[in-house]
C-alpha cells in the first residue's frame, strides 16, 4: 500500500487517480495486517486496489468524472466495493473515466484526459488509454495499484485493457452486482476486474461476483472458484473464428494477431473452427440506440435538487430553469448527445422505428451466440479492438460516429450479456500492446478464464 501511494504521487501526469485516499488506505492496509496475524487472510487481504469514478463508496466523493455530480459524496457504498473490502482489498483512490462511462478514449472526463503509460516508440506524443475505464487500465498498467475495478457497457474493460497491455473481464450480465454502482444503461452495464494477469483477474472475481437482493438482475448463482479453473487445460475445447469479425480495411497487424492467437489455441489442444454470427453488422447501430435510451432515462435524476450540483439561478427562475440551468451547465457534450438520441428513440413518434426495432435486433444478436455454442462452440475468439491506442485529440473528429467504431468488436457481448475477456497478446510495428478478446458462454467465467490463461 506504501508503494502504491507513493507511485500514485509520483504519477499526476498520467490523470489516472482523480480522487486519493491515503487515510482510508492506510486503514485498510492496517486492517488487513491485523487479519493476517491473527490467520484469517482472506485472498485479497491487503492488496491496494484502485477505484473508478464510477462506483460509489461511502464518504468518498463519486462524480462518474462528470460536472453534474459536483459535490456529492454518497453516503453507501456499492456491493462490489464492499465484497472486495471485506476480502480484505485496500482502496488507494478514484480512478479516471468517462463522463458517466459513455466514451472510448477517456476524454469526456471532467477531470482531464488520462494518459496511457506507453509510447508509439521514441515518439512523445501521448496516446489514449481507452475508454470509459481509461483511469483503471493506465493505473494497473503504471503500476500504481495492483487492480482496479472497472464497468463494461459497451467494451469499458476490454478497450482499455487492451490499448495498455493489462487484461480485463466483462462478466456475464447478473453477475457481478449494479448496486450502488452511478447507471448508465442498466441492461448493459456490468463490473469486472481488470489487473496485470489471468489469474489476478480471477481472484478479484471470486470477491467482486455474486447475488444480491438489492439489485433485481443479479443471479441467484453460487459463485464458483474461478481461480480453481485455471488448469490450464483446453484440450478438446472448441473455439470459432467468426467470420462477420474480418471487416474491411482492418490494419494488417490485427490479422496477423488475429491468426497468432488462433495458432496458439491450437497448439494447446483447442479445435479452432470458422463460425458466422449473422447479425454482427447491426450491433454498433443497435447499440447506440438502446444505451443512449437507457442512459436518458436514467439520467433524467441529475435535477439539480437530488444529486451534486445545482446551476446559479437568476432572479424569477423557477424550477424549469433551474432544470435547464443546471443540465445544460452540468453535462458534457458527449452526454448530452447520449440524452438528446436517446429521448429521440423514445419519443412516440420514433419508439417503434428505433427503440422497438433495436430489442428486437438485439435478440437476433444473442441468437447467433446461442446458436454458436449450441453447435458446441465453448469460446469465440476476435480481436479485442480494430487498432491499437490512439494519439489523445486524435480522433476528435467532427463526426462522433469515428469514436463509436472502436467498440465493433464489443458491444455484441454486451448486447447479449456474455462474459468476454481481452488480453495482451502483441504489440503492433510501434511496440504498443494488442488485445485478444475471447467471448465465453454465459455463467462460464472459470472456463473463459482458464482459456485465455492458455494465451497468456
Ligand atoms: N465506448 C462505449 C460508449 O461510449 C462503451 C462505453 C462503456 O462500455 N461504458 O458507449
Amino acid at each position: 500500500t506504501e508503494a502504491c501511494l507513493t507511485a500514485i504521487d509520483g504519477a499526476d501526469a498520467l490523470g489516472a487517480v482523480v480522487h486519493k485516499t491515503p487515510e482510508i488506505a492506510r486503514e485498510r492496509a492496517a486492517a488487513a495486517d491485523a487479519r493476517l496475524k491473527a490467520g484469517d487472510a482472506p485472498d485479497l487481504c491487503g492488496i491496494p486496489l484502485g477505484i473508478k469514478d464510477l462506483f460509489c463508496t461511502e464518504g468518498v466523493p463519486a462524480q462518474a468524472a462528470s460536472r453534474i455530480l459536483e459535490g456529492f459524496t454518497p453516503p453507501y457504498e456499492s456491493t462490489v466495493t464492499r465484497q472486495l473490502r471485506e476480502a480484505g482489498a485496500v482502496m488507494l483512490g478514484k480512478l479516471n473515466m468517462d463522463e458517466f462511462a459513455m466514451g472510448s478514449s477517456n476524454e469526456t472526463s471532467v477531470y482531464g484526459d488520462a494518459v496511457n503509460p506507453w509510447r508509439r516508440g521514441n515518439d512523445d506524443a501521448k496516446l489514449t488509454p481507452g475508454g470509459s475505464s481509461g483511469g483503471s487500465a493506465a493505473a494497473v498498467a503504471a503500476d500504481l495499484c495492483l487492480g482496479a475495478t472497472g464497468t463494461d457497457t459497451g467494451g469499458s474493460i476490454r478497450q482499455p485493457a487492451a490499448f495498455t497491455g493489462i487484461t480485463g473481464l466483462k462478466p456475464t450480465y447478473g453477475r457481478c452486482s449494479r448496486w450502488g454502482i452511478i447507471a448508465f444503461a442498466s441492461s448493459l452495464d456490468q463490473a469486472g476486474p481488470m489487473a496485470k494477469d489471468v489469474r489476478d483477474c480471477a481472484i478479484m472475481l471470486n470477491a467482486m461476483a455474486g447475488h444480491d437482493p438489492m439489485d433485481s438482475t443479479s443471479a441467484e448463482l453460487a459463485v464458483p472458484d474461478f481461480e480453481a479453473a485455471l488448469t490450464g487445460d483446453i484440450k478438446g475445447k472448441t473455439i470459432g473464428i467468426p467470420r462477420e469479425y474480418r471487416m474491411d480495411g482492418m490494419p494488417e497487424e490485427i490479422e496477423a494477431l488475429w491468426a497468432e492467437g488462433r495458432k496458439m489455441l491450437e497448439d494447446a489442444g483447442a479445435k479452432v473452427v470458422d463460425i458466422s454470427l449473422p447479425h454482427t453488422k447491426y450491433a454498433l447501430p443497435t447499440y447506440y440506440v438502446i444505451a443512449p435510451a437507457e442512459a436518458s432515462s436514467n439520467l433524467a435524476r441529475y435535477d439539480g435538487v437530488r444529486y451534486g450540483r445545482r446551476a446559479q439561478l437568476a432572479q424569477g427562475d423557477g424550477v424549469v430553469e433551474m432544470y435547464e440551468k443546471t443540465r445544460a451547465e452540468g453535462f458534457g457534450a458527449e452526454v448530452q448527445r447520449r440524452v438528446m438520441v436517446g429521448t429521440y428513440v423514445l419519443s412516440a413518434g420514433f419508439y417503434d422505428a428505433y427503440y422497438n426495432r433495436a430489442r428486437k435486433v438485439r435478440t437476433l444478436i444473442k441468437k447467433d451466440f446461442e446458436d454458436a455454442f449450441a453447435d458446441g462452440v465453448d469460446a469465440i475468439l476476435t480481436p479485442a479492438t480494430p487498432s491499437a491506442a490512439f494519439g489523445l485529440g486524435e480522433m476528435q473528429s467532427a463526426d462522433p460516429v469515428q469514436m463509436y467504431l472502436n467498440d465493433v468488436f464489443t458491444v455484441t457481448v454486451n448486447l447479449a450479456g456474455l462474459p468476454g475477456i481481452s488480453v495482451p497478446a502483441g504489440q503492433d510495428r510501434n511496440g504498443l500492446p494488442l488485445g485478444l478478446q475471447l467471448i465465453g458462454r454465459p455463467w462460464e467465467e472459470g472456463d473463459l478464464l482458464n482459456t485465455a490463461y492458455a494465451l497468456e
